[in-house]
């Protein structure tokens, strides 16, 4: 049975309060969250949608996972720019017959991934939706002035970096599609995938990313993103591609498709200059080169000796 809006808030505003209680320089409570900038850093924020039937499927994704991911694209988003997050909003639109279980553990799902990062959901609204979930959150945070890691700074020479592995969670999303029941616990990259925070502070710490973004799209139009931003072109080796596994015991290596094209993996994807030395791995990922910048603005992929040349073929959110 789902709750009244009056007590849905009041719901959320409880368990927000409990956690932000541990942030003492911020505020909650009144009209707007109230926040301390620290002296000598700038403020990140960045706003993404979770809307049922078109980011998640509630026949699919358990309301922990939906809560996860929408926290998680946003704390991606700041990773990308070399941030730290520093504090959530949230604005959800629930149908009258949501039962609010499903809604508590949205939250929890939320939560959990926030205070792993010491992200508190500092308010928002709510409201009912006479089409579906919808979720909107805004993530907040900081990096120190003038150090935010762009899209535009890369450069010919620069080399290619990807953290992690690509490609497990279109995969997942395609045996989705498929009509496959799989546990969301053999397919965390889709459904609870991790944002590369610690990777992020780690490179914009030691100045070795040049340009950067996360691969929410897929590799191919993440890159295009980077290179036209940049005013720059890429080669790309595919035999160097680090393909994700999925299944029990991650025993299934995704096609290279996926790894290629596919979105939702949250990796960082960033250029570094040629004389830097970049760690193999980084606050526990793997970081792997897979590509140099060419001032040539075409995208180049060496295949089995051949080299081709690449169209961006980025995930577009699942339709049906
Ligand atoms: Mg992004």
């Amino acid at each position: 049975v789902p709750l009244p809006e009056r007590l849905l808030i009041s719901r959320i505003r409880r368990v927000a309060a409990k956690q932000s209680g541990k942030y003492p320089a911020l505020g909650i409570g009144d009209d707007c969250a109230l926040l301390r900038v620290p002296p000598g850093q700038e403020i990140l924020a960045t706003t993404d949608f979770s809307i049922e039937g078109i980011h998640f499927r509630r026949d699919w994704h358990p309301p922990d996972s939906v809560g996860h991911r929408c926290l998680a694209r946003g704390l991606s988003d700041i990773a990308a720019m070399g941030g730290k997050p520093s504090a959530a909003l949230l604005s959800l639109g629930v149908p009258a017959k949501l039962p609010q279980s499903w809604v508590d553990r949205f939250l929890r799902g939320l939560l959990q991934l926030g205070n792993r990062f010491g992200v508190p959901l500092l308010g928002g609204d709510t409201s009912q939706s006479k089409a579906g979930i919808l979720a909107d959150i805004v993530v907040l945070g900081t990096v120190p002035k003038g150090k935010a890691i762009l899209r535009s700074g890369a450069r010919p020479g620069d080399r290619i970096y990807v953290t992690g592995e690509l490609g497990a969670s279109a995969a997942s999303l395609n045996l989705l599609l498929s009509g496959r029941k799989i546990r969301a616990a053999d397919y965390s990259a889709h459904f609870f995938p991790e944002p590369r925070i610690h990777v992020a502070r780690f490179l914009r710490d030691k100045v070795l990313a040049s340009a950067m973004i996360d691969i929410s799209d897929g590799l191919s139009t993440d890159l295009e993103h980077i290179c036209q931003e940049s005013g720059v072109g890429a080669q790309v080796w595919s035999e160097v591609i680090p393909k994700g596994s999925v299944g029990k015991s991650r025993q299934e290596e995704v096609d290279f498709g996926f790894a290629l094209n596919g979105g939702e993996d949250y990796e960082l994807l960033f250029c570094s200059p040629r004389s830097r030395r970049v760690p193999r791995r980084i606050a526990g990922v793997k970081v792997t080169e897979i590509g140099v910048i060419t001032r040539e603005r075409l995208f180049r992929l060496q295949r089995n000796g051949k080299t081709f040349t690449l169209k961006p073929q980025g995930w577009e959110h699942f339709k049906w």
